[in-house]
């Protein structure tokens, strides 16, 4: 959207007291989501009651779910935008219409195509699924390409870059698929086009996401379409790292962990969701495996990528997950040892499977699970990151830390952006002068639960 936006003149900025326009993006994955989302509406409501004249744009899931109650419930808004209908953001700002913005002429805005990939699949009949299920309408199918218009809001020198969009997976605690649609590819050629170009622009570090990235080019009638695709990343020189998160654990092919361990500037880093071990949860989940295939598939993941991090997430209090279930959980994490693992509450969704379920725990329980869940990896994090401690890693510096301006911030290669612990510098040769953006090599001098100090020790 801001890339849209830009590219038909719009001017960006991130305060709401300047702008013209506001657009809200939410979310509505859980129920913690929409309450923040609703929270940010009423928020930059506020901005239109005091002087100049704004408009008020709600985008995202939130929209998807809830379109009329937003509408009807905060008058403020002046236009909805959904996860597929992305180009209408030029008419919900008010810039398709050449009368209203100040004299300009309609020629002065490029009307994208619509869908450009989304349309051409669904005309061949490469979704997986006959019939849309979802809680709304319309099947959204918006898929963007190469020639849509981007404007980064991570720093210059990293990108995420959607290689896929919507969900095929029937996981009952999960409304996704109802809001971002069918499983659909993004073409080959044209997320390695997207990927040369941002290398052009100077990012060095390209993060692939998608539902579930590792389904990439099954659409298509491609076998081990991510493993073909980083492979080709991996040719792009001013690519450093190139990582991939979301995996699905039954897609994890040995050709995959291959690729990995062979090429260079693919981080050998993997995120995959595994959502809990204990097999008969992952049963009401509608996911299957459990701790021992899980665990027998970990080990090959390590043995076939020397120096893996691997980095989890778990659905804590699904309906019915006894105590036992949990023990299970916990007992598999404890030998699992995780790099970096995330626990989540589970949230009780209408529009999903588990809503229909019995046996809901109180959200007391289920919290009280979560937090000794994360005990458990905590004791494992502080224990195996203080084996760090003297080892050198590549650095990629970030810019100066949040917690304090003495100190430098970046990440290692064993560390996606936003979600995994920090790498503190709070030192650096006399000669240096080090450049937010670049890589250097660095030594780990202290550890602490799961963030990391280190020194620059070189370029
Ligand atoms: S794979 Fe992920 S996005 Fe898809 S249904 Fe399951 S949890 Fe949701």
């Amino acid at each position: 959207m801001m890339g849209i936006l830009a590219r038909s003149g719009a001017e960006l900025t991130p305060s709401a007291e300047d702008a013209d326009v506001i657009v809200v993006n939410t979310c509505s994955f859980i129920e913690s989501a929409q309450q923040e989302s609703v929270n940010t509406i009423l928020e930059m409501a506020a901005h239109k009651h005091g002087g100049k004249e704004k408009k008020l744009v709600v985008a995202g899931c939130l929209v998807e779910r809830f379109r009329d109650q937003i509408r009807k419930n905060i008058p403020e808004v002046d236009a909805v935008v959904g996860t597929g209908e992305l180009e209408t953001i030029l008419e919900a700002a008010g810039l398709a219409a050449p009368e209203r913005n100040h004299g300009q002429s309609a020629s002065q805005f490029v009307i994208l195509p619509s869908r450009p990939e989304g349309d051409a699949r669904a005309a061949q009949g490469r979704f997986s699924r006959e019939a849309w299920s979802g809680v709304i309408g319309d099947l959204p199918n918006y898929l963007y390409d190469e020639a849509t218009p981007r404007v980064l809001a991570t720093p210059r020198h990293r990108a995420y870059l959607k290689i896929a969009e919507g969900c095929d997976h029937p996981c009952t605690f999960c409304i996704i698929p109802q809001l971002r649609g069918q499983f659909r590819s993004r073409r080959f050629e044209s997320v390695v086009a997207e990927a040369e170009r941002l290398a052009r622009s100077g990012v060095r570090e390209i993060t692939l996401i998608g539902q579930d990235t590792t389904c990439y080019g099954e659409d298509f009638g491609l076998k081990d379409g991510l493993a073909l695709l980083l492979e080709k990343l991996a040719r792009i020189e001013d690519l450093t790292w190139v990582r991939f998160l979301y995996a699905y654990p039954n897609k994890v092919t040995g050709k995959l962990l291959e690729t990995m361990a062979r090429e260079e500037n693919i981080c050998s880093y993997m995120d995959v969701p595994l959502q809990h071990a204990s097999a008969s949860v992952l049963k009401r989940m509608k996911r299957g495996g459990g701790a021992d295939v899980f665990l027998r598939s970990i080990a090959k993941m390590r043995r076939t990528v020397p120096g893996l991090t691997l980095r989890t997430s778990f659905i804590v209090g699904f309906p019915g997950e006894t105590e036992k279930e949990f023990e299970e959980l916990c007992d598999f994490v404890r030998e699992a040892q995780f790099d970096w693992m995330g626990a989540f509450a589970y949230s009780d969704q209408e529009g999903a499977g588990a809503f229909g379920l019995e046996k809901k725990l109180s959200p007391r329980e289920i919290e009280s699970r979560r937090k000794h869940l994360m005990g458990i990896q905590r004791n494992i994090s502080r224990t195996n990151k203080k084996k760090l401690v003297g080892q050198e890693f590549a650095l990629l510096l970030e810019g100066e830390s949040e917690e304090s301006d003495l100190l430098l911030e970046g990440r290692t290669p064993m560390h996606a952006p936003e979600i995994d612990g920090k790498v503190f510098v709070n030192d650096f040769p006399a000669e240096f002068e080090p450049q937010h953006g670049r890589f250097y090599r660095c030594r780990i001098t202290e550890s602490h639960e799961y963030d990391l100090v280190a020194t620059i020790v070189g370029d």
